[in-house]
């Protein structure tokens, strides 16, 4: 039985794969399974293809050629060294490529390929495609649209109902690469995937992202220096890779940090470069971009004449889809998490190679990734709620992972915060699983920066890192929680262990016995406290002096109140409970009157509860 590559063949970057035992094999070569679209010559005359000629492309523009993909189809030349090439000439060394490293690695040789296209693209676009396969001595069994062939990998093993008829699903593909976006909707029924609408702009992309970022790279670097660096082509390449670098960073982390020595000279001096860019801001400077992206998705949804509601699945292809931020907008568009847990930039030639296969009519087994179940986060205090969930790995993410983002202290003079971790999919962290807490204490009180780093580093076992580091001064401390993924069910089983035990009224104090700190002065107070949450605990513990000054008399109340809570009250807890966190909110919040209103109530409730004990 014949082997067909699936190739992917992109405006950026392409790639090829094949079946082999059931499973799909992606073919990499150094190291690499994206081979960019780039295709030049060297001073000598020798062809360059993929990253050597992705490498001169800056420095010797009129020797390289790339994104020959949006030429398919046209009657026009373009020029490389001495001579002139047709686009399918151009494509067909590409594809040439990776048949030829595809051949290499796999020890094998290929005649025969699936190659994708733009859903978007004509007849004659499509026939050049197919041109380019073939002056690259390979048979193009089919041309499949690149929509199809992210869905295709998806769906491998479709949805069966009970009468064995596999169920049709409506899903939307979402695009977005270096230079082209498109957004597809496709209705998959029993294998048989049709286009239903297809949007996009053939000019947008994570190129234009890094175009952004270098713009405001050098004009920041004018602003301090005067020295223009886009006036220096070997300088211009250095920040053009750094920049792409940095986005890439910041898709998984809060701030990156572009660092270019000897970027330059000035009066025989060498200048450098070294600049931090913030993610909000990096969000800030793209966000009209990514807004046009979702304006297409409407129009596709429109086109296909269908609502948001009738989508069933989401897919995000393409290497810049992976920006958190547009996975955001598209949540909060669609009503339902993306998926993008197949790598975004292979699932397209993975899709196309499960085509070559169910061609060639071999087994295809399901692609496997694995991903977190949950959502992993830690507990915050927000505006609105200062009980906020805040998710650093989203569920679905492909493991092993590693997420970071930035937090604030509440208040300068504080000394400590806890970072309470968090397994769940609630935006209250009451409603999650706490699988774990430490402290980050000893934190700068005269630094201006109050922010404290987090990073979650989530490793194929399940074990969890989590380290905290106050970003002015370096301090750090972090906790190891050994199960992660599956810490969730233990918990619950405990918790419905307690549960039961508290219908069967079986007081089980040990289980419920909390150790707190309520007082500042180091005499440390131990309560036996059955009903009072951990949280409530955690932010008494994390006031600072000049609070315990403010509210000292609503905090002997609230005191009290807890004296009660662990002593013999059997009634009215949830109201004292419920009253004691009113009160903690109000001094979070700073309200003093508000919190002398609550804690006034509080009191007459407590002097009540007192005398009916
Ligand atoms: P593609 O054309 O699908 O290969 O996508 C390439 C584009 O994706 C380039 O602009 C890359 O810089 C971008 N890209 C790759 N990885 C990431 C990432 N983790 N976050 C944001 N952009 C990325």
């Amino acid at each position: 039985m014949e082997t067909i590559l699936g190739i992917d063949l992109g405006t950026t970057n392409s790639e090829v794969s094949v079946i082999r035992d059931k499973e799909i094999i992606v073919v990499e070569k150094d190291g690499r399974k994206l081979l960019p679209s780039v295709v030049g010559v060297d001073p000598a005359g020798n062809l360059l293809v993929g990253h050597t000629a992705r490498n001169q492309a800056i420095l010797y523009p009129e020797r390289t050629i790339k994104s020959i993909k949006r030429l398919m189809g046209e009657n026009v030349k373009v020029k490389l060294g001495n001579r002139e090439y047709s686009p399918p000439e151009i494509s067909a060394m590409i594809l040439k490529t990776l048949k030829t490293n595809a051949e290499e690695i796999l020890s094998q040789k290929f005649s025969k390929a699936v190659i994708t296209v733009p859903a978007f693209f004509n007849d004659t676009q499509r026939e050049a495609t197919r041109l380019a396969g073939e002056l690259a001595g390979l048979n193009v069994v089919r041309i499949i649209n690149e929509p199809t062939a992210a869905s295709l990998c998806y769906e491998t093993d479709p949805d069966s109902n009970s009468t064995g008829e596999s169920k049709p699903e409506t899903i939307l593909v979402y695009d977005l690469g270096g230079g082209t976006f498109d957004v597809s909707i496709v209705r998959a029924e029993a294998g048989v995937i049709e286009v239903l609408a297809s949007h996009g702009d053939t000019h947008l992309g994570g190129d234009d992202f890094d175009q952004l970022l270098f713009d405001h790279v050098c004009d920041n670097y004018k602003k301090l220096t005067k020295v223009d660096l886009r006036e220096i082509p070997v300088a211009v390449s250095r920040i053009m890779q750094a920049v792409e670098a940095a986005k890439i960073e910041l898709s998984t982390s809060p701030f990156a940090i572009i660092k270019e020595e000897f970027i330059t000279g000035r009066d025989g001096l060498p200048l450098h470069l070294e600049m931090e860019i913030d993610r909000g801001d990096y969000e800030r400077m793209i966000f009209h971009l990514l807004d046009k992206t979702i304006a297409c998705l409407n129009e596709a949804l429109e086109d296909a004449n269908l609502r948001p509601s009738e989508i069933d699945k989401i897919i995000m292809v393409g290497g810049a889809s992976r920006t958190p931020l547009i996975h955001e907008l598209i949540e909060n568009r669609m009503g339902m998490t993306p998926h993008g847990e197949i790598d975004p930039d292979l699932c397209v030639t993975m899709g196309a190679a499960i085509q070559g296969g169910l061609i060639a009519g071999t087994e295809v087994g399901r692609v496997l990734v694995d991903i977190t179940p949950h959502t992993l986060g830690i507990h915050v205090i927000s505006d609105e709620n200062i009980y906020h969930f805040a998710p650093l790995i989203k569920r679905n993410t492909p493991i092993p992972c590693r997420k970071s983002d930035v937090y604030y202290k509440t208040f300068k003079e504080q000394k400590t915060v806890a970072v309470t971790i968090y397994q769940g999919e609630h935006n209250d962290v009451r409603q999650n699983m706490c699988i774990g807490e430490f402290w980050l204490e000893g934190l700068s009180v005269e630094s201006a920066s109050p922010e404290i780093l987090c990073q979650f580093d989530l490793d194929i076992n399940g074990i969890l890192h989590v380290t905290a580091i106050e970003k002015s001064t370096g301090l750090t401390s972090e906790i190891v929680v050994e199960n992660a993924l599956s810490a969730r069910e233990h918990k619950a089983n405990e918790n419905f262990k307690n549960e039961l035990k508290q219908l069967f009224h079986e007081n089980d104090e040990a289980a419920l016995v909390s150790e707190v700190r309520v007082s500042k002065d180091d005499k440390i107070e131990e309560l036996s406290i059955s009903g009072v949450d951990d949280l409530l605990l955690s932010q008494l513990n994390q006031l600072s002096s000049e609070q315990y000054a403010t509210y000292s008399e609503e905090l002997k109340t609230v005191r009290k109140g807890l004296k009660m809570l662990g002593g013999n009250l059997k009634t009215n807890t949830e109201d004292v409970n419920d009253s004691i966190k009113k009160i903690m909110a109000a001094i979070q919040q700073g309200n003093k009157e508000t919190a002398k209103k609550l804690s006034a109530e509080l009191d007459d409730l407590l002097y009540y509860l007192d005398d009916s004990l």
